[in-house]
């Protein structure tokens, strides 16, 4: 892509109203803007972003074989009336009119929505087990929006719900999503750590969070510094080692970007779902569900990795894996090195964008490093006589010279290791 065309709005300033450092970069970065408290439209940059985080999902789901579908946002009151979760869910549930006056929720979550689908659908064991999982905005009405896309009223979850004749089944789909999930976090380039959970208003038995550690993180943890056990501080407060293996826990703070449950019949016991088991007997599904917060990924991934100049991206998730910064667009010499560098690169499908814009090289450099692309090419008129480009990595202060001939060659072997 072409810089000069794109819809990026960086800022210079800090904006005021962001307290933490992955809501004020999304902002400076043109990835975000807020339309009203916990509600935020992605711009280009943002949403590329959030697709990216998006794909790894959805291929790891797919390998473990769960299949994608979409469910409806809005949510009859009757469904969640079954489970008693209408007047449960309190506030956090938005509620609207049809012009009949007839109430919806616009759904926070869809266990009520999945399993009535699951008893209209799947009568018998030879159905089972099966995962079905969406991409999907949530809704809920948070006592307090914050930390801009981290803690909002609409955000992107993918929800999954899994569905066996009984408790061995759950157990083994539990252990290929927790599997999964371990798979997913660190593709997206996360340093994570997972947790025993309550299972709260969603209910059930076993349950565990995946934490993203930062330091602006909401939960505070208690970790094993010789194994790799950790738990929320809050609720074994008198713990003091490690029921492991007895180490000294140190505490840290996290970011929760995923929840998985074993709901067991909870609610197709409520809602009666029932199949036909081996006996011909009717028997309520045993289900399990999976949440992420795909958008706060997004937000968790730059707390977790930046400086004072940006966002430092892990490449699965960067916006862009390469750019090529021109110093000067009225020098054709360098236009045509950095036109046919983009070009080669562009054919061996790297995600490369060309900063053509008319701008002084500071403000191009500037907004690179806000940015956070993790290889910047700067094409420059005293390295072009010697055949040259500059390659420099976010990550790293130090910048490298590299002959133009094998810059592509060198850039692959950067993404390769990279990824
Ligand atoms: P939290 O304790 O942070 O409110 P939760 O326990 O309510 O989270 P779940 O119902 O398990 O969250 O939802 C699955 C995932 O969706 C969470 O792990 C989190 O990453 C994300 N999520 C939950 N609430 C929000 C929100 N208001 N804004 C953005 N992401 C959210
Ligand atoms: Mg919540």
């Amino acid at each position: 892509m072409l810089f000069s065309g794109m819809f990026i709005p960086t800022l210079k300033e800090n904006p005021q109203e962001a307290e933490i450092i992955s809501h004020r970069l999304m902002l400076r970065a043109g990835m975000i803007r807020k339309l009203a408290a916990g509600i935020y439209s992605y711009l280009p940059l943002g949403f590329k972003v959030l697709k990216k985080v998006e794909n790894i999902i959805r291929s790891q789901m797919n390998s473990a074989g769960a299949q994608e579908l979409l469910l409806p946002t809005l949510h009859p009151r009757h469904l969640w009336e079954e489970t008693g979760r209408w007047n449960e869910y309190g506030k956090e549930m938005l509620k609207v009119l049809d012009r009949h006056k007839r109430e919806f929720g616009l759904g926070p979550t869809h266990e009520e929505i999945i399993t009535d689908l699951a008893r209209r659908e799947i009568k018998s064991y030879r159905q089972l087990p099966l995962i079905l999982y969406q991409f999907q905005t949530k809704f809920r009405d948070e006592i307090r929006p914050r930390f801009g896309i981290m803690r909002c009223r609409e955000f992107l979850m993918k929800d999954a719900y899994s569905f066996d004749k009984d408790a061995e089944g759950l157990a083994k789909n539990y252990d290929k999503m927790y599997e999964t999930y371990n798979n997913i976090f660190t593709q997206c380039g996360l340093e994570f750590k997972l947790v025993e959970a309550d299972p709260g208003l969603i209910g059930g038995s076993v349950s565990h969070e995946y934490m993203v550690l930062a330091d602006t993180g909401e939960e505070e943890l208690l970790t094993c510094q010789k194994c790799d056990y950790a738990i929320k501080a809050k609720a074994e407060h008198n713990l003091t080692s490690c029921p492991k293996c007895k180490g000294k826990f140190a505490s840290i703070r996290g970011i929760e970007v995923g929840h998985i449950f074993q709901l067991g019949t909870k609610y197709s016991d409520l809602l009666k779902a029932n199949f036909l088991d081996e006996n011909g007997k009717q028997t309520p599904f045993v289900m399990g569900c999976y949440g992420i917060g795909v958008s706060r990924i997004v937000a968790a991934a730059i707390e977790q990795s930046h400086d004072d100049d940006g966002i430092i991206w892990q490449m699965p998730i960067a916006p862009f894996e390469v750019l090529i910064l021109p110093i000067s667009i009225a020098d054709d010499k360098i236009m045509k090195v950095s036109g046919e560098l983009y070009k080669k690169l562009k054919k061996e499908g790297i995600d490369v964008v060309l900063d053509d814009r008319d701008e002084q090289a500071g403000v191009k450099f500037k907004d690179t490093d806000l940015i956070g692309i993790p290889i910047r090419i700067t094409v420059g008129t005293k390295t072009i006589k010697e055949n040259n480009v500059e390659i420099k990595l976010r990550k790293d202060k130090n910048s490298f010279k590299e002959k133009i001939s094998e810059t592509p060659c060198k850039v692959k072997e950067l993404l390769k290791n990279m990824k």
